[in-house]
């Protein structure tokens, strides 16, 4: 950050001139204490097992203890939130500690809830054990399931109380306070290059984009027309990666305001985000977003273009010509359809092309849709079918733990089905892969185990009763999604119906 000029002024509800960042320091809390710690993270930083059990680990990473020599601060953006742009953002409640290289890799170390900063506006800066709980047990999972993810190192309870919503509990509540340790090797946003435009520095934007390249696009050149070209061209494609990962697995982040998108193609900022259970494109799991619906999983791809046209207008100064942008947008849609199609047919185990596939999936979807149909069984069981079974009577036993009503698949619900698996098996006929072949590339990419919003939820309880078992027993089991943990199946189960419309589970705002 040495490279990007700071604001110099420290005080609150700042809007800087010419910089990118603010220095800041986090707040000391009252009786800190560990409530999880990712070893396999800390690995890769070059923390040992005995570090992350450490005093010294506690104080620096719930804030209490800064590492010697190092400054941490808080950047400054903006954001298109719900589609209107809301001018200054910002870090509000997250502190960079340090930016550190380990085995060759770049990474920046930051606290989420750790305190205001000058970009915290009118609210607290502070966090809630609930939602860091969330935000910690779900980058690890995301990243187990091979999606661009920001990392999350560990957690702690502050000590501290917090006052909270009236959306979660019908009442302003105080709960407890936690900070999460979040790692990224960049925490810049499309937002922070939002917020130059809008103040027209565009000495400062150039500042900070070649500052990107040069540090996260080596490969690109730097300070010319055909760089910035090229740096949104692979801005754009990590996007679209990440977001068919999202489909792959039915992750809805909930709140895909530009602020929330990283410039590195990573999901990043857990709030209210949700994992599909009955399959339904128009679900979102954010209470807030409830009318619109903006941010429903059938609508994720779209918003990632959307983003990424406010990017191109923020790249646009540097590059002063719109039809390479424009071409480069133009193109999403049609690598999207290609790249998703291609991730679809991976999941029902087709490899080979065929002109009627793109029909076969389309009629899945819609099927799915007819009852409610647990989507992370249904994919994951569907690789038991054989591929010369005949479609006798009970075609469907192989799924039928899937579907949340079972006397509702009759009638033309069983016809649809039954037309789609007839298709289904003479399809995997004409391909190559014999049943175990298929059946093991399937569960490479549908996952057994996701973090559903009940299992949370009950990790959450426990913990707000001091006990953090269940945050470890969710932790362990989301190391492995896509094996076979034959004493965990109790977690390969349908969503319970206590959970369906509990308080906690589905009421879910952005900042908590
Ligand atoms: P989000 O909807 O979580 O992306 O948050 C939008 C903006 O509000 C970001 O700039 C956050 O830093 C800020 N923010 C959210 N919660 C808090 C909080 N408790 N204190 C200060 N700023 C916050
Ligand atoms: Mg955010
Ligand atoms: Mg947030």
């Amino acid at each position: 950050t040495k490279e990007l000029p700071a604001d110099p002024i420290l005080e609150n509800f700042r809007r800087p001139v010419h910089a990118c960042f603010s220095y800041v320091e986090p707040k000391k809390t009252k009786q800190p204490a560990l409530v999880h710690a990712s070893p396999e993270l800390a690995k890769e930083l070059g923390i040992t097992e005995n570090d992350l059990k450490s005093e010294a680990f506690l104080k620096i990473f719930s804030g209490n203890s800064m590492v010697a020599n190092t400054k941490p601060y808080a950047m400054c953006y903006g954001g298109h939130q719900f589609g209107n742009w809301a001018g200054q953002l910002g870090d509000g409640r997250a502190i960079n500690l340090f930016e550190m290289e380990y085995n060759s890799k770049h990474w920046a170390l930051q606290l989420k809830g750790s305190g205001e900063t000058p970009y915290s506006r009118s609210a607290d800066g502070l966090a809630v054990l609930r939602s860091s709980i969330r935000e910690y047990l779900c980058s690890e999972a995301m990243f187990h399931l091979n999606v661009p993810t920001t990392r999350a190192l560990s957690i702690c309870e502050t000590g501290d109380r917090v006052l909270r919503d009236i959306l979660y509990t019908g009442h302003p509540e105080y709960e407890k306070g936690a900070v999460v340790c979040r790692v990224a090797p960049s925490f810049i946003r499309f937002g922070s290059f939002e917020i130059l435009l809008a103040r027209e520095d565009v000495e400062t934007l150039k500042l900070l984009t070649n500052y990107t390249i040069k540090h996260y696009f080596p490969h690109i050149e730097m300070g010319t027309k055909k760089g910035y070209i090229q740096f949104f061209k692979e801005v754009t494609n990590r996007t679209l990666d990440m977001l068919i990962h999202w489909q792959r697995v039915g992750f809805v982040h909930g709140v895909m305001n530009t602020d929330n998108m990283s410039i590195l193609g990573l999901t990043i900022d857990y709030g209210p985000y949700g994992w599909l259970e009955g399959y339904d494109e128009g679900w979102t799991p954010n209470t807030t977003d409830n009318r619109d619906k903006r941010y429903r999983y059938g609508n994720q791809a779209n918003i990632g273009l959307w983003n990424l046209y406010r990017l191109a207008s923020s790249l646009f100064p540097l590059i002063d010509e719109a039809e390479p942008l424009e071409a480069i947008l133009e193109g999403y849609r049609t690598d999207y359809k290609k790249l998703y199609l291609k991730m679809m047919k991976s999941k029902i185990g087709i490899f080979s092309e065929e002109a009627e596939d793109v029909v076969l999936i389309n009629t899945l979807e819609e099927n799915l849709q007819l009852t409610e149909t647990d989507m992370t069984i249904f994919y994951r069981n569907l690789s038991k079918i054989d591929k010369n079974a005949v479609i006798t009577d009970d075609f469907l036993a192989p799924v039928m733990d899937a579907f949340y009503v079972p006397e509702a698949i009759n009638g033309t619900i069983k016809e649809e089905w039954k037309t789609w698996f007839q298709a289904y098996v003479s399809r995997l006929q004409r391909e190559a892969l014999s049943n175990e072949d298929r059946k093991s590339k399937m569960n490479s990419v549908n996952p057994k185990y996701v973090l559903r919003n009940y299992m949370a939820q009950l990790a959450i309880e426990a913990a707000d009763k001091g006990d953090y078992s269940v945050v470890d027993e969710l932790y362990q089991l989301l190391l492995d999604p896509y094996g076979e943990q034959k004493e965990s199946e109790k977690w390969f189960v349908k969503r319970p119906e206590w959970a369906r419309n509990k308080t906690g589970c589905s009421m879910l705002s952005c900042s908590s």
